[in-house]
Order: C-alpha cells, then structure tokens, then sequence
C-alpha cells in the first residue's frame, strides 16, 4: 500500500437505505476475501469492483455504504506497520463522516492489525470491524458473505432507544464471533473458527440476534478521537524454547538500535536461570532495550515472582505483561515505544492497560 493519499475515491452502492440511515465505510486492503486465481493458479486479490459484483446482497441492507480500496490489494503477510499507520489515517479523515467502519483484510496478520488500529485509535468512538473470509468471495462455500453482512450488521449497531454507538471498538469479526482487536488471535487456518480470544469473552454472537455483551464492551470515551501516527519498528520478538542457545539470544537482543522486545516465555512467565541468560537480559537492559514478557501460554497470564525463574526476570527490569496476546504485546511495543516517552512512563504504559488489552 505505498501510495499515501487519503482523498482516494469511493465508490457508493445503491443500496436502498434511506438519508438518514447508517453512513458505513468498508475499506479494502485485500486478503483471501477478495482473491482469485491467477495463470498459475495461486491466489491474488481480485479488484473491488469484482467484490460488489459478487456479493449482490450488500445493496439490499438498509445503511448507506461506500466502499473504499486501497491502491495496491495485498495478502495480509506483507502487511507492515506503515499500512497500520495508513489505515488509521484514513479512518480519522473519514471519521466524521460515517458511522461505523468495516476493515476487509487477510486473515494471516488481521489479530496484529486490528490490535494496532486500537492503539493508534485513542478515544475512538465509533464501530472499526475487521474481517475477512477463509474461502474467497464468489466461491460454493465461501464464509465471506456472511462475515462483511453480519460486520456491517454491527458496524451499524446503536443501543435503543438511546442512539448511542453499540461498540466503541477495534473488533474482529469471524464466524459468528466479535472479539476485541487487542484480544484477537489467528488459532486456525483450515476452518471457519480462525480468531480467538482465550482470555476475554466474545463482545458480540450473531446468531438469529445480535447478541451484544455490553457489559464486556468499552465505554465511550470522553475527548475526540486522536489518531497516533508513530510506530517504533525497532522491536523483536524472542520466543523460549528448550536448549536456545546464547548466539541466538544475543543475536537477538543485541539487534544494532533495538528499543523493545517481547520475550516469550513458559506458563506463567518463566525463564531459564543459567547466568548466560540472565547476562544476555541484563546486557540488552543496559543498553536501553525494554523486555516485555509474555506466556507462550495462551491461556492464563504472566505472574513474574510466583518461580524463582520469573523472580529473577523481575529484578533484571522485565516488564510482566499479564495476560496479553503477542500480537497485542509487539503492536503495543510499537505504540509505546514511538510516543517516545521518558524510560518510566513507557514502562509504566506498557504494564497497564490501555485498550483492553490486559485485564486488570
Ligand atoms: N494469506 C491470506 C491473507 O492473510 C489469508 C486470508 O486472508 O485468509 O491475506
């Protein structure tokens, strides 16, 4: 997505909703939703008039849709944190304009974009829905219809009588389920069932109803949206395993300009406790480097201090992470890292919550 303009057309369908009817913006950024094949039979995305094509039912809901596709259709692995920063722009110079957003995008890194989006969206106000589909659009079979409906069913939710927005929220929608962007996680590439949220309920079900979990929903914030638009890249992840080796943990950490890393580590936060390692962590500290640990777990949370092996973790200044997810915990990085903050505020930032993405 290199082009930067945000004045990129859009494209109105004809639906036959009324003036004052739901205004939804469904941005396109490409994805198995919107692919076909090519001479060689591998999936490409597929240009977007195509989509309206061929998902004639968009025109019969009762909102006014616009569709907007980015200039460059991308498989969500090439996805980078400049398009996180894109797409928040576009959404903040749309913002006034529409009611309620619905995001189209690859499955692969929609649980790393949708987490972003929450981040760089502070104080949003406003339904932002990401989805996508396992089996492209036009396909026997293909669960893409029945995610964009059913998100831009939710995108256009308002509580009764009141009027008020329904989901003031970054969410993933896939296979009857809403879960918060920050929550979400890719858990499946075969069936229908590809996000989760292990520790967070669901938001929203679609099943005959929409069934809203208000009470798990955030409130609507008090100030305007502001959109963020820095990401400190200068992150990594390093993920534990038996017999990793000092190289590959200095390589790693002693990254040239390396400003955070995300160490994943076992059940509730443990480490290895050979001096190597300890050394490896105290060197990256005191060059500057913030270690946020999270579990390889996917259920349950970091408790640094419960071992003796997160214990010393806690000493050398890592920063437990609770029960975040990795794609909520590398986006928050990012986020924190960028607003380029004295070192106590950023670790103060990132071991609370900011968007819900730990659970206090
Ligand atoms: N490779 C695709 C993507 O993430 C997979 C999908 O959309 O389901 O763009």
């Amino acid at each position: 997505m290199p082009n930067d303009a945000l004045d990129l057309p859009l494209l109105t369908l004809p639906t036959a909703a009324e003036a004052t009817a739901p205004h939804l913006l469904i941005i396109y950024t490409g994805g198995t939703v919107g692919m076909v094949a090519n001479h060689l039979n591998e999936l490409v995305p597929m240009h977007f008039g195509e989509l309206d094509r061929q998902l004639p039912e968009l025109r019969r809901l009762p909102y006014r849709i616009e569709l907007l596709a980015l200039p460059e259709l991308i498989d969500s692995s090439n996805v980078t944190p400049a398009d996180w920063l894109r797409l928040a722009r576009l959404i903040g110079h749309h913002y006034a304009a529409f009611d309620g957003f619905v995001v189209l995008h690859g499955t692969d890194t929609m649980a790393y974009s949708a987490a972003a989006l929450g981040f760089l969206l502070e104080h949003l106000g406003k339904p932002v829905v990401f989805t996508g589909a396992q089996v492209p659009v036009g396909r026997t079979r293909s669960d893409a219809a029945r995610n964009l409906l059913t998100a831009l069913e939710i995108a256009a939710a308002r509580h009764q009588p009141a009027g008020t927005v329904r989901l003031p929220e970054v969410g993933v929608f896939f296979d009857d389920v809403l879960i918060r962007g920050t929550r979400a996680k890719k858990v499946e590439s075969q069936q229908f069932a590809a996000f989760k949220s292990e520790n967070y309920p669901p938001l929203v079900r679609a099943g005959i109803n929409l069934d809203f979990n208000d009470a798990s929903i955030r409130p609507l914030p008090a100030a305007p949206l502001k959109v963020h638009q820095q990401l400190e890249e200068k992150v990594a992840v390093l993920r534990l395993f038996p017999g990793i080796t000092a190289a590959v943990v200095e390589a790693v950490l002693g990254v040239p300009g390396l400003r955070g890393c995300v160490l994943e580590t076992y059940g509730s936060g443990n480490a290895p406790t050979a001096p190597w390692f300890l050394d490896c962590l105290a060197r990256a500290q005191q060059r500057g480097v913030l270690v946020l640990n999270v579990s390889q777990c996917e259920e349950g949370r970091v408790v640094q201090g419960r071992y003796e092996t997160s214990a010393r973790l806690t000493r050398l200044g890592v920063i437990g992470g609770d029960d975040i997810t990795t794609e909520a915990a590398i986006t928050k990085l990012m986020f924190v890292l960028g607003l380029n903050l004295p070192e106590a505020d950023t670790r103060r930032l990132l071991s609370q919550d900011l968007r819900g993405e730990i659970t206090v």
